[in-house]
């Protein structure tokens, strides 16, 4: 049985995001991370406590007067550890006819999700559209402006 999930952790919101990945993006980074990537692009948004504890109808209901939107992206912080929530909200956003793309961001593998993900994790799955999943790595450079022009 699915758990109700009445509040989640988040640090920004935003809109609209004409980066990452959409044109008129509803973007929500959430708090924490535990990935503890070298490099990390976002050192304040590991911490659990940042942001504001929000709850998820007030998230729903800011997403939804979000006139013109063409996508939700995720990001953080890890939005894995707060999967249900995260679900719930893409849930209540699709039963109000939303039904806008989603785009996640994860330090986690998918391989990772599937092999010892929680349960909640993996049904969060089933509704993302694209997942950008692993550790960020430094090595590889700056991450692209936007995936959307192919601008570096
Ligand atoms: S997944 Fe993102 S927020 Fe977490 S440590 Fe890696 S770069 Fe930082």
């Amino acid at each position: 049985m699915r758990r109700s999930v009445r509040r989640i952790r988040i640090a920004h919101r935003y809109f609209p995001v004409t980066t990452l990945g959409f044109e008129r993006g509803v973007g929500i980074w959430v708090a924490g991370c535990e990935n503890d990537c070298q490099g990390c692009l976002a050192p304040e948004l590991q911490n659990p406590r940042a942001g504001e504890l929000m709850l998820v109808d007030d998230v729903v209901a800011w997403a939804l007067e979000c006139r013109g939107a063409d996508g939700l992206m995720w990001s953080g912080g890890e939005p894995m550890m707060q999967a249900a929530a995260v679900d719930t909200i893409v849930q209540h956003l699709n039963e109000a006819g939303a039904h806008l793309p989603v785009l996640l961001y994860t330090g986690l593998t998918l391989g990772e999700i599937m092999a010892t993900g929680t349960s909640a994790q993996r049904r969060l799955l089933r509704h993302i559209d694209v997942l950008i999943d692993g550790r960020y790595r430094q090595e590889l450079g700056p991450a692209p402006r936007s995936y959307r022009d192919g601008t570096y």
